[in-house]
């Protein structure tokens, strides 16, 4: 062996010091999934090296059993976890082991509340990962080597996790990566096979690889016939034994997986520390055989709204792991869905690039969206869970309509709404009730936009709507104003914006209403005119309206043009709105208006035009484009009402 070890010690990157701290303190409730994490690791590095060796089958240095190893020393208080797989090389450690390369940490850690409940949730969602090793150790050894290297490549690891590790080159036989746990002395109780195997039967079952652990020597039984001193006693061998079922889990038949099993793989595959909400477990053969298994998470993972975030499917092809994160088989609007597919349609030498324009490839996405949507769907008839769904991904599936012209009737049936039909801001009610609900002679879905839920309930717009019993829709989130520029009608039924163009409400007995209507605009000309002189600059036009009961005024919209959420969304990414004026509707038999009417004092009328004007677009949760002339003007209407 050379002198030359190559020692360094180096710092850890200030987001892994963070990360372990908390994570320590956080997880400690469930410290047992440290084993998880490195059984998992070990399992992936071993599914890296079977994949390489496709290619250069020397990988395997002669030994293609791949196995995970645990072992453990009850004097010395270790626990070993060792496979044969991959292995790193020296930079790999510093990067792997001595940074979180995830893209969206700080912002991550910026979240943390610093309440151990909530944070232990939230690190979950991060994904632990190997520091999770120091949860039960005071100190970690890392001996490994990357396969196909000399044995005089080998690294070894090790530190304290506190703020530094050191690295020393080193000779190391065999290829793959052996980690020593040195238990801190309150968690001896680890270096125990009983325990072990219990955890690696609980969390690791499903994991491909056998993981074997040396039987355990039977404690020795006298024999009967004891006297016969000629036999020599037998040394012990300890045989192996393999403690999971080692056989990967989607291959299973689905009645032979428990709802546990499920969950811990999805763990592993997902890198979630809760259980998954629902999951769909599918195998098709034919043509096109395939096996999916896909999960929906329970909580929004913390980059959901990061575009660079990491997202997509493990890709297996007859088992054999070919990538992570194979984005091509899922829409953006199902980005959030978590999973394998294995498929046996597919070549196994298929790279990222040719994925994308496989026609197999592109037949798998079909399906798997399908699946997705059909998981979904299954999961809306039980409304709770589907509320704990729609809450942390409702926004996302909104961009269905927009991205899968296809399945655009389905990812409707899928939405939810809160609506006037509820008494509170739930978002539990979906087009089909609504279509159900629907007044006799109702031709039409109502909706009225909104930034928040006060603002939409309580629209001067949905005043005739309450008046006559109409349900109307009340959608106030940023996206739903985009989202339904893209959607035209469901279930034969088109969508009206209340606030939007002439208001229609279908009804076949309203001709003396209309008439009626049309009777009361022309008495109010001479006012319309009046006001429309005053309002020039702000209103495309005036007209009276049959919208309002309470109300004096309120805003209309012409039919194509852009909302607030619209133009929030433009002005948020940096692009001017185009600007709309909006019509003026007035309530002519509001008290305020006729007073307006009879108003000779021309000043004194434009000042109420605009105080009105103003009020509507506030009601309308609009922004004054001139708060201090509006404060102006009513603060002069409020002194002459005092003199
Ligand atoms: P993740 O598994 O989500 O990537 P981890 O913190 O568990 O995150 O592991 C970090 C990285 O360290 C892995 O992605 C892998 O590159 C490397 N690594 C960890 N354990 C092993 C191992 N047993 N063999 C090879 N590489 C490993
Ligand atoms: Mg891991």
């Amino acid at each position: 062996m050379t002198t030359e070890t190559q020692q360094e010690t180096l710092g850890f990157q200030t987001e892994v010091k963070q990360l372990l701290n908390l994570m320590i303190n956080s997880l400690y409730s469930n410290k047992e999934i440290f084993l998880r994490e490195l059984v998992s690791n070990a399992s992936d590095a071993a599914e890296k090296l079977r994949y390489e060796a496709l290619e250069n089958g020397d990988l395997y240095e002669g030994d293609g059993d791949l196995s995970i190893r645990i072992s453990f020393d009850k004097d010395a208080k270790t626990v070993t976890i060792e496979d044969n797989g991959i292995g790193m090389t020296r930079s790999e450690v510093v990067n792997h082991l001595g940074t979180i390369a995830n893209s969206g940490t700080a912002s991550f850690l910026g979240n943390l509340t610093g309440d151990e409940t909530k944070d232990s949730q939230l690190i979950g969602q991060f994904g632990v990962g190997f520091y999770s090793a120091f949860i039960v150790a005071k100190s970690v050894e890392v001996f490994t080597r990357k396969a196909g290297q000399d044995k005089s490549e080998g690294v070894h690891w090790s530190s304290t996790g506190e703020g530094e590790f050191n690295l020393a080159t080193i000779e190391k036989a065999t290829r793959g990566t052996k980690i020593v746990l040195h238990l801190k002395d309150a968690e001896e109780e680890f270096a125990d096979g009983t325990r072990l195997r219990y955890l690696i039967r609980k969390y690791s079952d499903h994991i491909a690889l056998p993981v074997i652990m040396q039987q355990e020597a039977q404690p020795e039984v006298p024999a009967a016939d004891d006297d016969d001193q000629s036999v020599e006693k037998e040394a012990v061998v300890l045989e192996d034994e393999t403690v999971n079922s080692a056989s990967a889990l989607w291959t299973r038949n689905k009645s032979d997986i428990s709802k546990e099993d499920y969950n811990e793989f999805y763990k592993h595959v997902s890198s979630d520390y809760g259980d998954a909400l629902t999951w769909s477990h599918n195998r098709v053969e034919g043509k096109q055989e395939y096996t999916s298994l896909l999960y929906v998470p329970t909580n929004a993972p913390h980059d959901l709204w990061n575009r660079e975030a990491p997202r997509g499917l493990k890709l297996y092809i007859q088992r054999v792991f070919i990538m992570d994160q194979v984005d091509e088989f899922l829409p953006l609007y199902l980005r959030f869905i978590k999973g394998v597919v294995d498929s046996a349609s597919l070549s196994l030498n298929i790279s990222r690039e040719i994925l994308q324009k496989d026609p197999n490839a592109e037949k798998l996405r079909a399906a798997l969206t399908k699946r997705s949507i059909d998981m979904l769907s299954k999961l809306s008839k039980d409304e709770d869970k589907y509320q704990v769904f729609w809450k942390a991904f409702g926004n996302v599936i909104k961009e269905g309509p927009a991205e899968d012209y296809a399945n655009r009737d389905k990812i409707m049936q899928l939405m939810r709404f809160s609506s006037t039909h509820n008494e509170d801001d739930a978002q539990s009610v979906s087009l089909a009730s609504y279509v159900e609900r629907m007044n006799e002679g109702q031709e039409k879905i109502y909706y009225v936009t909104a930034e928040n839920y006060n603002t939409a309930k309580n629209s001067p717009h949905l005043e005739i709507f309450r008046k006559k019993g109409i349900e109307v829709l009340l959608l106030t989130e940023r996206i739903d104003e985009w989202m339904m520029s893209h959607v035209f009608d469901f279930d034969g039924k088109s969508f009206q914006d209340v606030a939007k163009g002439e208001l229609d409400l279908g009804e076949k007995d309203n001709e003396e209403e209309k008439k009626a209507q049309e009777v009361v605009a022309k008495e109010a000309e001479g006012l319309t005119e009046r006001l429309k002189e005053s309002l020039v600059d702000k209103v495309s036009e005036v007209r009276v309206t049959n919208r309002l009961t309470d109300s004096p005024a309120c805003l209309v919209l012409n039919a194509y043009d852009m909302g607030a959420q619209m133009k929030a969304i433009m002005e948020a990414a940096g692009q001017a709105a185009p600007d709309s004026k909006p019509i003026f509707e007035i309530n002519v038999e509001h008290p305020l208006i006729k007073k307006m009417d009879g108003e000779t004092d021309e000043d004194r009328f434009g000042d109420l035009a605009n105080i009105i004007f103003d009020q509507a677009d506030l009601a309308a949760g609009g922004q004054l484009a001139d708060p201090a002339s509006y404060v102006a003007r009513l603060n002069k209407l409020l002194l002459e009402l005092s003199k």
